[in-house]
C-alpha cells in the first residue's frame, strides 16, 4: 500500500470539495508490479455516497481507476469526509451457453462445470478449458447412464469414463460414438502428448453440443412416447 492525497471533485466537476488520503494497492493492473501510481483525479458521484480515482502506473503508462465508499462523518461539516471499503471493480459477463433444460434435469453439474469452462474460455484461460470440459463430459455421460439404468448407479459412479461409456450405451452407437470422440479429445487436453493432433478445442465443443442435442432429441421422443402411451 501506499499512501496518496486525492482531491475530490463533485460529479458536475468544479473544484475539490474535500481531500482525503487513502492507502492505494502499489501494484500495476496489468503486470502486477509494485510501483507509486500517479493520481489524476478523482470524482465522486452525485449522491457523493462512492468515488473513483483516476491512476497511471509510472512505470508502463496504463491508466486505471480505484473506486472507494464515501462516507460523510455526519458532523455538521460538509467538507468532512473520509474514505470508506473499496469497491471490486471485477466484472464477470454471465455465459449464455444455451444448455437445454433437459440436460440441465440430468446432470445439473454438468451445467455447472460446462459453465465454468465456458467463463473460462471467456477469459481466455485456454490451457484449462478443455480440462474443464472432459470433467463436464464426465458428469453427464454418468448421470445420463444412472438414470437409464439407476440400478448401477453406484458401479457407473466409481467407474472409469470410457468403461461407463463402453457399458451403458452399447444399444445406441451414435451416443457411444460422440461420447467416445469427446472423451478422446477431452484427455487430449489433459494429456503432455497430444494423440489427435488435428482436433482443438473448437473440434471438442462441437462433439459435446452433439452429445447434448442427441441426449436432449432422445428425451423429446421418451417425452411424445409417454404422451401418446398415457393418451390412450
Ligand atoms: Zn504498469
Amino acid at each position: 500500500m501506499v499512501k496518496r492525497r486525492i482531491n475530490l471533485h463533485p460529479f458536475e466537476g468544479g473544484s475539490t470539495f474535500t481531500t482525503l488520503d487513502i492507502d492505494i494497492p502499489d501494484l500495476c493492473l496489468r503486470n502486477g508490479e509494485h510501483m507509486t501510481p500517479d493520481v489524476l483525479y478523482g470524482a465522486a458521484d452525485r449522491d457523493k455516497q462512492n468515488f473513483s480515482v483516476l491512476l497511471r502506473c509510472v512505470d508502463c503508462g496504463l491508466f486505471f481507476n480505484r473506486q472507494y465508499k464515501l462516507i460523510n462523518r455526519g458532523d455538521g461539516n460538509f467538507t468532512n469526509y473520509r474514505v470508506g471499503t473499496e469497491i471490486d471493480l471485477l466484472i464477470a459477463p454471465k455465459i449464455a451457453t444455451n444448455v437445454p433444460d433437459s440436460i440441465k434435469k440430468i446432470s445439473s453439474d454438468f451445467d455447472k462445470i460446462y459453465n465454468q469452462a465456458m467463463q473460462a474460455e471467456s477469459y481466455q484461460l485456454d490451457q484449462i478449458v478443455g480440462i474443464g470440459l472432459r470433467k463436464a463430459l464426465e458428469f453427464l455421460v454418468k448421470d445420463y447412464a444412472v438414470k437409464q439404468n439407476t440400478a448401477k448407479a453406484d458401479k457407473i459412479k466409481s467407474d472409469t469414463l470410457q468403461n461407463v461409456i463402453n457399458d451403458s450405451f452399447k444399444d445406441d452407437p451414435r451416443i457411444q460414438s460422440l461420447a467416445t470422440g469427446a472423451a478422446y479429445l477431452g484427455n487430449d487436453e489433459t494429456h503432455y502428448v497430444k494423440r489427435y493432433e488435428t482436433k482443438d478445442l473448437k473440434d471438442l465443443k462441437r462433439f459435446i453440443n452433439s452429445f447434448i442435442s442427441i441426449i436432449d432429441m432422445n428425451e423429446t421422443i421418451d417425452e411424445t412416447l409417454r404422451m401418446r402411451a398415457e393418451g390412450k
